[in-house]
């Protein structure tokens, strides 16, 4: 589909964090007016400005809008959408989330009036920038929760073309296979899971007396080259690089580590997901002030790999330190 065939709705982007300044500057560059809504004061409005974006607060921002994409933390989107969103969107106005895990679990019910839509690039807001800028783009997912116009499907495919997605790949899904798919793939995977195997195979080496720099350069710093080789051609290319001697290795010893059991806590992960007790723990712990997350991140922070990593990358003076320090999954 080209893009003149689309509509151009006007834009509120409400959040100017990883995903929101990704978005903004990757749909104003396509084309689309675009404004931020913010609250007032806070640390991303000044770059919201410095980048040229008019700003309002979220309930400014919203009222002359056709579509607003609420691109807040997770956590607060219920609140911003109580307070400001729907007392002040225009009738018959689209509403976009870029993860469904408020309109999945209910936590937002959504006025009726609306058309309710996901757009979900499958990358952090940084990759989604450097991509649209050099040509390329990130592939996203759509969804249509409620399609009030009709027109649900056009702006949510709209909205991808808009951020570059179209370049890449765009796939429907829906809004619970969505936020299933994506917290599964954080917590076992991507974030949790990588974590987790680099840190365990880390202090299996400092403990078995290896040096803790070697260790590092070992588990963390060539786990690039494998995740490029994997980003570019799948496991097929990753074969094809590694040596002989690694790929016996990987056959008979990575099942070793990820063995049966492993899947089996996975599933229990993914029931956790399913079943909304993980939401219902992540809810509790954010409305009780973030006792356990705050302990958690504090230990990730301390670990000896962290303190050994942050020596080393200070002789990599190629690393773009400047860049947004902010790239979660
Ligand atoms: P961020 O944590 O980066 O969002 C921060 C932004 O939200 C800041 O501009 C902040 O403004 C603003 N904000 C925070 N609280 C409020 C509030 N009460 N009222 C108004 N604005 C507020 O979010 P992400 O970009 O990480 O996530 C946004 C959405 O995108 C989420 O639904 C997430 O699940 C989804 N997503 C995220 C991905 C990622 O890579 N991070 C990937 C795909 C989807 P201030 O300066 O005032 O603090
Ligand atoms: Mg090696
Ligand atoms: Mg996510």
């Amino acid at each position: 589909m080209t893009q003149s065939t689309l509509p151009k709705p006007s834009i509120a982007i409400v959040g100017y964090g990883s995903q929101g300044r990704a978005h903004a500057l990757n749909l104003r560059d396509s084309g689309f007016d675009v404004t931020v809504g913010l609250r007032p004061g806070g640390p991303t409005e000044a770059k919201a400005q410095a980048d040229g974006f008019t700003v309002k607060t979220p309930a400014e921002a919203v009222k002359d809008a056709d579509l607003v994409a609420v691109l807040t933390p997770d956590m607060v989107q219920r609140k911003v959408y109580e307070e400001a969103l729907a007392p002040n969107m225009k009738q018959g106005a689209c509403l976009l989330f870029a993860h469904g895990l408020n309109v999945h679990y209910g936590m937002i019910a959504p006025r009726e009036d609306l058309d309710v839509i996901l757009v979900a690039p499958k990358g952090p807001g940084a990759l989604v920038r450097r991509e649209y800028e050099i040509g390329r783009g990130v592939p996203c997912i759509y969804a249509i929760h409620q399609d009030k116009s009709g027109n649900a499907k056009q702006l949510a495919l709209a909205y991808a073309d808009g951020l570059g997605g179209a370049r890449a790949n765009l796939i429907e899904t829906t809004f619970k296979e969505e936020t299933e798919t994506d917290l599964f793939g954080e917590q076992a995977v991507l974030c949790g899971g990588a974590s987790s195997l680099v840190q365990a195979g880390f202090e299996v080496l400092v403990e078995a007396g290896y040096q803790p720099e070697i260790a590092y350069y070992e588990v963390l710093h060539e786990l690039k080259l494998i995740v490029d080789l994997f980003y570019e051609g799948g496991i097929t290319r990753m074969l094809e690089f590694v040596s002989e001697t690694a790929q016996y290795g990987d056959y008979v010893s990575g099942p070793r580590v990820i063995d049966e059991s492993v899947k089996q806590r996975m599933r229990e992960v993914l029931k956790d997901i399913q079943d909304g007790t993980f939401t219902r723990n992540w809810v509790a712990e954010y409305e009780a002030g973030l006792p356990n997350y705050r302990k958690y991140k504090q230990a990730d922070l301390e670990h000896q790999i962290e303190q050994v990593g942050r020596k080393l990358r200070e002789k990599m003076v190629w690393l773009d330190n400047s860049r947004d320090q902010k790239e979660a999954a």
